[in-house]
């Protein structure tokens, strides 16, 4: 039997992480695992806070009627009223659960979302550098990608946003804490992208929010949702309480929306006929119970700190990140992807920036152990001073 041909290329075209975890396979099978430091996944290392395991092992134990089948495609109204206070208190919007639909993580929020709103060829802005799924999820429902460059720095800039939109636009993706670059958008910039989307009212801004909780130096992000009028937010547990593998996260329309009921249903649908159904059942009881549970973010600030420190010291160039667990810096040489082969001769495997759109650069995630990255030190010096 045969696949599609789109599948075939797509596979193609997102083949970087996958390569890098063959090649690290391979190098830990040939050097020995403690010889090589592999940063590619953004995978939490660490275990689920206490209070999420704690309040999961209470929700199985009360083994409440009904609840392990299905519901509401939306989701449980009460857990979604629970979400819809937990927002309307961080916005002071008026949430409530008929604004929240519970979904499979974020990436099922922005599938369903942008199924709910792209007809074929529509077009969506995603800023570069972006997680390279952004385009896979835009293509699943017929629209068209439109890249737009951020600045050096990796902020908005507003006016190449605006010569981007065209009658076709219909959604403008925002990720903020930013994969891969840690950059966060101040208010002040979301303001001016408001006032400028103000002509514009076709084009809806999702804000893709999984890192949210996980900004540095005692900052906290800005609300998009409560800043930008037109926003759906799409968030998910899976960074925040390391629960990637539990696939629970949420879809929030703004109730500055005006045709958000409209949204809601399609979403709903969406949700249905993608295959989602409705988000795990018991993680939606957990999580609606222990929302603010966060695993250790002063642990990655440390890393971030030691890997900022350490890189910068031997001459790489780099913006510190206000967040996630990523480090995006300039490759000393402008061939991305050769100075990644560079690195790998040293053991270390990170991605290359073109996998994120924005070459000359690379990603390395910061879930591993601390040791690991102090180990893995020498071996970018060497790296550098191979590249010279
Ligand atoms: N959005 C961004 C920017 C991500 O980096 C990821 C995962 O790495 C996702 C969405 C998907 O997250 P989830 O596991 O909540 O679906």
């Amino acid at each position: 039997m045969s696949v599609a041909r789109r599948i075939v290329a797509d596979i193609e075209r997102a083949s970087w992480i996958r390569r890098m975890f063959e090649e690290g396979r391979r190098l830990k099978a040939e050097r020995g695992a403690d010889k090589v430091f592999d940063f590619t996944l953004g995978n939490p290392e660490v275990e689920p806070p206490e209070p999420v395991l704690e309040t999961l092992r209470r929700v199985v134990a009360g083994n409440r009627p009904h609840s392990h089948g299905y519901m509401p495609n939306a989701g449980f109204p009460a857990v979604r009223a629970a979400v819809a206070r937990r927002l309307e208190k961080r916005t002071g919007l008026p949430y409530t659960a008929e604004h929240i639909l519970m979904t499979c993580g974020a990436a099922g929020a922005c599938n369903v979302l942008l199924k709910s709103v792209l007809d074929p060829g529509d077009e969506v802005i995603v800023l570069a550098p972006f997680f390279p799924e952004y385009r896979f999820y835009i293509e699943n429902h017929g629209g068209r990608v439109v890249p737009v460059e951020t600045t050096s720095e990796f902020q908005l800039d507003i006016a190449r946003i605006a010569a981007a939109i065209t009658p076709r636009t219909r959604a403008i993706l925002l990720n903020s804490p930013n994969n891969p670059s840690g950059a966060v958008y101040p208010a002040e910039a979301l303001a001016e992208l408001n006032v400028m989307l103000a002509r514009h009212p076709n084009v809806i801004v999702v804000s893709d929010e999984p890192y949210r909780a996980l900004v540095f130096d005692g900052r906290t992000a800005p609300e998009t949702a409560a800043i930008i009028e037109r926003c759906a937010i799409t968030d998910s547990w899976s960074k925040a309480a390391a629960l990637a593998g539990e696939r629970i996260g949420y879809l929030a329309l703004s109730p500055r929306i005006a045709e958000w009921a409209v949204l809601r249903d399609a979403a709903t649908f969406a949700n249905r006929v993608l295959g989602f159904i409705n988000a795990s059942a018991i993680w939606q009881l957990t999580m609606s119970e222990a929302p603010e549970a966060t695993i250790d973010v002063a642990a990655y600030q440390a890393k971030r700190d030691l890997v900022c420190g350490a890189l910068a010291g031997m001459g790489y160039e780099l913006t510190r990140p206000a967040g996630t667990f990523y480090v995006f810096p300039k490759t000393p040489i402008a061939d991305d992807v050769a100075f990644i082969r560079l690195l790998q001769r040293e053991g270390v495997l990170a991605v290359p920036g073109s996998g994120f759109s924005r070459p000359g650069h690379f990603r390395l995630s910061l879930t591993v152990p601390r040791g690991t990255i102090e180990r893995s030190l020498p071996a970018f010096e060497r790296a550098r001073t191979a590249a010279r």
